[in-house]
């Protein structure tokens, strides 16, 4: 089964609401994944509005 993303942040969550936005809404349509260790220093994570480590989706729908 494919992961589902938070559909605010792009966060790969198994529960039920988003650890980091609090988003109740997930996808399962997303393309790409990403991790950040070091959100901070990391220019992709700046333009993607990531503040948090963790796995993101690159694209959701
Ligand atoms: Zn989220």
């Amino acid at each position: 089964m494919k992961k589902k993303a938070c559909r605010k942040c792009k966060l790969f969550t198994e529960d039920d609401v988003c650890p980091v936005c609090k988003g109740q809404t997930f996808t399962t349509n997303w393309q790409g994944r990403i991790f950040f260790l070091n959100p901070k220093k990391s220019m992709i994570a700046h333009e993607m509005d990531v503040q948090n480590e963790g796995e993101y989706a690159i694209k959701v729908r």
